[in-house]
């Protein structure tokens, strides 16, 4: 069989031996949570609670103008409404809220034996496609890119849960647990522990979109511990596992879909839906069935917390809005008072200035390198080796697009394709001259913080 993958690409060491490995765990409630009301690009919360409410876990806490809801993902009173530190920039208008010691968050991993009992039926399945729709759009289902660490140009999370009118039926369903970004684990990890959930998930999003066929893709080097995820599938017909190369960054949808073999412009939102496939991640996944089967809707996310900065690297489920400081001493905290702190993976992440930003919808994993250990690669004149080009998986030549931009020629950087960049950071991580590319092509407010 022909090997399922892209053009381009590259293999960093994944370093997911140990992580991999590990379980995922609870972490206890923090005393504050932080809910980013602005999520560029273009989603804006309007709250319907005002400073000094009460609110339980699960209620509705904000909707956008079209009504996707916010919900609380615990209870406690609204300490402040106003800006507050915020993973993609500086800072969010934001909920904040104090959090009463007297109620939880309703759900968690030490529930997954219930859940297999509760799931291991058939009804949901044939409840009608439009009743199961609501029940996801109202749980506040929402899904993000896979590694990123930001959302991937979609405007709106109801768009990306089920888009209501794609141009192409789709005619496949396929969950992205590709998890291509070196370290980051926690797809495996509820590939693992939820496979017959998110199998579960991946049938009703079939039901609900009206496709026949549904396909997980996996790395090809990850067939060995998902035995789980093989025998959820076993007797079903219309579901199958899809084993890709694992190069990076294959968690893209672009990059995705042209391991399947449909090839789609770089840019732009939504290019599986052109094509007639819906693709979705892990995470919502299990969001629609926690939806579906039990009423809950998308309060907490599996996140990663990985690299040779952080003492005791684990896999936690995380109420949304923890401040990312509670994530770290729940791993021990910082080796060194020197650390890069990364929102996402080493690869396409984003560099944060500080840990008080909260865990958001989008939080793949936090990714902490010691800065003492970090060989810096000097900078040097650009060498015209092309590397930068035979591994770009958007077919771009990014030597030309950095000359351009250099010399104030943004015109020309438009022309040579740079919208279609998908910011992997691939040309970046091959450069033998330590040209900063892709921080060139999408330059962040933040560069690196100091524990
Ligand atoms: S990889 Fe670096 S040195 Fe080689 S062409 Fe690209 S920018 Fe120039
Ligand atoms: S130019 Fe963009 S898409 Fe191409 S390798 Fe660099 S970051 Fe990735």
């Amino acid at each position: 069989m022909a090997r399922l993958t892209f053009r381009g690409g590259v293999h960093p060491p994944r370093r997911k031996s140990e992580t991999q490995t590990l379980a995922i765990t609870e972490l206890p409630l923090p005393d504050q949570l932080i809910w980013p009301l602005e999520v560029p690009p273009g989603t804006r919360f309007l709250p319907v609670v005002q400073k000094g409410d009460r609110i339980r876990a699960g209620q509705i806490v904000a909707r956008t103008a079209d009504g996707f809801p916010l919900h609380a993902s615990a209870s406690g009173t609204i300490a402040a409404i106003g800006p507050r530190p915020y993973p993609g920039g500086p800072e969010a208008r934001s909920l904040v809220l104090r959090v009463s010691e007297e109620t939880g968050v309703p759900d968690g991993p030490g529930a997954a034996g219930r859940r297999e009992t509760e799931h291991g039926h058939e009804s949901f399945l044939e409840k009608p496609a439009e009743e199961l729709r609501r029940r996801v759009l109202e749980a506040g289902v929402t899904d993000t890119a896979a590694g990123a660490g930001f959302p991937e140009g979609r405007p709106n999370p109801t768009a990306n849960a089920f888009p209501s009118g794609p141009r192409v039926p789709n005619h496949t369903v396929v969950v992205n647990a590709m998890e291509s970004e070196p370290s980051l684990a926690s797809d495996h990890r509820l590939l693992v522990e939820r496979s017959a959930e998110i199998v579960l998930g991946l049938r009703l999003t079939m039901r609900i979109t009206g496709c026949r066929k549904g396909m997980i893709a996996v790395p090809s080097d990850n067939r060995g511990p998902l035995r789980s995820l093989r025998k959820a599938v076993r007797r079903l017909r219309s579901v199958s596992i899809l084993y890709l190369d694992p190069k990076y960054p294959g968690h893209n949808e672009t990059a995705l879909l042209a391991s399947l073999g449909l090839r789609t412009a770089s840019s732009g939102s939504n290019p599986g839906g052109k094509k007639g496939v819906h693709v979705q991640s892990v995470t919502a996944t299990l969001a629609v069935t926690d939806a579906v089967t039990r009423d809950l809707p998308q309060i907490r996310r599996v996140i990663t917390v990985a690299g040779n900065g952080i003492r005791n690297p684990r896999n936690l489920s995380v109420p949304l809005g923890t401040p990312i400081s509670a994530c770290v001493s729940a791993c021990g905290g910082y080796v060194s008072d020197k650390v890069l702190l990364i929102h996402g993976g080493p690869m396409a992440g984003v560099a944060l200035s500080s840990d008080a930003a909260p865990v958001t919808a989008w939080t793949t994993g936090l990714t902490v390198l010691d800065g003492r250990d970090q060989p810096v690669l000097p900078e040097t004149a650009c060498i015209r080796c092309g590397r930068c080009s035979d591994c770009c998986p958007a077919g771009l030549a990014p030597y030309r697009i950095e000359a351009f931009l250099r010399s104030g020629r943004e015109d020309l950087a438009r022309l040579e394709g740079i919208a279609s960049c998908i910011r992997c950071g691939s040309c970046t991580y091959i450069c033998p001259a330590g040209r900063p590319l892709v921080r060139i092509f999408h330059p962040v407010p933040a560069s690196g913080r100091e524990a």
